[in-house]
C-alpha cells in the first residue's frame, strides 16, 4: 500500500492550504452573509463539488484525492466548522446525487452544488429517531405526480443557509430497510421551514439548525433512487462521510500538532526548553502516532473507496480512529499549553471541534456495534446502518 500523492495531487494540497489559509479566515461572529461569500470563493477554487464528475462541474476527484483536498482545507482553514459544512455538503448531500440520480436530474441540480451558488443539507436525524434512524417519523404519501411530506428533522448541518435539501422519509411506515425513500427539495418549498440557528459546543462555523415540513408537496421527478432506496441512499452517503469528511481533522490535527512542536521548544521552565522534558516529548510522539495511525487507516478506506468498495467496516474504523485521535490530540494540545491552552486558541478549538466527531455521522458506539456485526459479534438487529 502506497499512500503517498502524485505530483499533481500533492500541488493541488499545497494550492488548497494557501488559499484556505489566506481567503478563508473566519469572522469572530458567525455571519451567513461571510459564510456564503467564503463559499462562493471555494466554489470557484473546485472545493465544493470536488467529487462531482466533469461533466456536470465538478473536478472529478476519486475518493483518494477528495480525501487529500479536504485534509488540505482543514491544514489551512482554522475555522473547522466552514470546512466541516462544505465537507457535509458534498459528501452526504451531493455525492447522493452523483450516485443515485438520473441523468436529468444531475443536469438539474449538480452544476448549482458543484460551482459554489446552491448549498445542500442532509436530513435525516429526527428527535425520536437518532441512532436508531430506521425508525424516522417524516412521511411521505404520494398523491398522483407527487409526494406530500410531513414531519420534523433537528441537528441539519448548514440548514439555516441551505438551497436545497436531501431528505429521508417514511413512505411505507415499519417497512424496514426497503421503507425509505430521499427527496430533493428545494429552500423556499411551500411547507418547508428551517427553525432558529443552534448554538452548539464546537464547530462554531457550521450552522445547524432544525427542519421542518408541513404538507410540502414535492415532485416525484424529486425522488432521488426508487421508492424504497432510502436506507441504500442513506448508507453510500456515510460512506462517504465516514472517509473522506473526516480528512477534515487529518488537517486540524496536523496545524495543531505543528504549533504544539514549535511551542515546547520554545517555552522554557526550570532554565530549559519544555520539550526537553520526557513527559512533555512522550505526549507529543504519542500525538503523533496518533495522528499518523488514524491517517493510515483514513487512506486505506479511501483507496477502498475509490476502488468501489461498498464494505462498512473500513469507513467505520477509520471514522473511529480519526474522531479519538483528534479529541485526545486537542487535550494533550491544551495540556502542553498550560494556561494557554485554555484560552480562545486553536489548541482550545480542536478540543471543542473534535468531541463532535465522536457523535456525527454515526456515533462511536454504533460504529463499533458495525464492526462488531461485521465480525459476526451483536446479536440485534442492525437497523439503519448508521
Ligand atoms: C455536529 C453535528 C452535526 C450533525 N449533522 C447532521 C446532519 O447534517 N443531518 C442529520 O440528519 N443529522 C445530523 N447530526 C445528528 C447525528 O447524526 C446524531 O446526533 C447521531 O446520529 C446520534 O443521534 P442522537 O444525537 O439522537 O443520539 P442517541 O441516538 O440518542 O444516542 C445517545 C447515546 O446513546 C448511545 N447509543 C444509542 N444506541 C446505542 C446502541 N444500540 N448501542 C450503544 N450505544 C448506543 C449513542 O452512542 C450515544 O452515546 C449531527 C450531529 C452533530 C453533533
Amino acid at each position: 500500500m502506497n499512500f503517498d500523492f502524485d505530483a499533481e495531487t500533492e500541488e493541488m494540497r499545497d494550492m488548497v492550504v494557501r488559499f484556505a489559509g489566506g481567503e478563508l479566515t473566519a469572522p469572530p461572529e458567525f455571519d451567513p452573509d461571510d459564510f456564503r461569500r467564503r463559499w462562493r470563493l471555494a466554489g470557484k477554487q473546485g472545493l465544493v463539488g470536488s467529487t462531482v464528475p466533469v461533466a456536470y462541474g465538478g473536478s472529478g476527484l476519486d475518493a483518494v484525492c477528495a480525501a487529500a483536498m479536504t485534509e488540505a482545507l482543514g491544514q489551512g482553514c482554522t475555522d473547522t466548522g466552514f470546512v466541516f459544512s462544505v465537507a457535509a455538503h458534498l459528501f452526504a448531500a451531493v455525492m447522493p446525487v452523483v450516485e443515485f440520480g438520473t441523468e436529468e436530474q444531475k443536469r438539474r441540480w449538480l452544476p448549482a452544488l458543484a460551482s459554489g451558488e446552491w448549498i445542500a443539507a442532509h436530513g435525516v436525524t429526527e428527535p425520536e429517531a437518532g441512532s436508531d434512524a430506521l425508525r424516522l417519523r417524516t412521511r411521505a404519501v404520494r398523491d398522483g405526480g407527487r409526494y406530500v411530506l410531513n414531519g420534523s428533522k433537528c441537528f441539519i448541518t448548514n440548514a439555516p443557509v441551505a438551497d436545497v435539501f436531501v431528505v429521508q422519509a417514511a413512505t411505507a411506515p415499519g417497512g424496514g430497510f426497503f421503507g425509505l425513500t430521499t427527496f430533493l427539495v428545494r429552500a423556499g418549498t411551500p411547507g418547508l421551514s428551517v427553525g432558529r440557528r443552534y448554538g452548539k459546543t464546537g464547530l462554531h462555523g457550521s450552522p445547524m439548525a432544525d427542519v421542518h415540513f408541513e404538507d410540502c408537496a414535492v415532485p416525484a421527478d424529486q425522488v432521488l433512487g426508487a421508492e424504497g432506496s432510502g436506507a441504500a441512499v442513506f448508507a453510500s452517503s456515510m460512506r462517504w462521510e465516514r472517509t473522506c469528511l473526516f480528512a477534515a481533522y487529518l488537517g486540524a490535527m496536523k496545524r495543531v500538532l505543528d504549533t504544539t512542536v514549535e511551542h515546547v521548544r520554545q517555552r522554557r521552565q526550570f532554565e530549559a526548553a519544555i520539550g526537553s522534558f520526557q513527559a512533555v516529548s512522550h505526549r507529543v510522539v504519542d500525538m503523533m502516532l496518533r495522528y499518523e495511525s488514524a491517517r493510515l487507516m483514513l487512506y486505506k478506506a479511501a483507496r477502498a473507496l475509490a476502488d468501489g468498495s461498498d464494505d462498512e467496516v473500513g469507513p467505520a474504523l477509520a471514522k473511529l480512529a480519526v474522531s479519538e485521535a483528534a479529541v485526545q490530540l486537542g487535550l494533550d494540545a491544551v495540556q502542553l499549553r498550560g494556561a494557554l491552552g485554555i484560552l480562545d486558541g486553536e489548541s482550545h478549538a480542536l478540543l471543542c471541534d473534535a468531541v463532535p466527531a465522536r457523535i456525527f455521522s454515526g456515533t462511536n458506539e454504533i460504529q463499533k456495534n458495525n464492526v462488531a456485526r461485521a465480525l459476526g459479534l451483536g446479536g440485534r438487529p442492525a437497523g439503519m446502518r448508521r
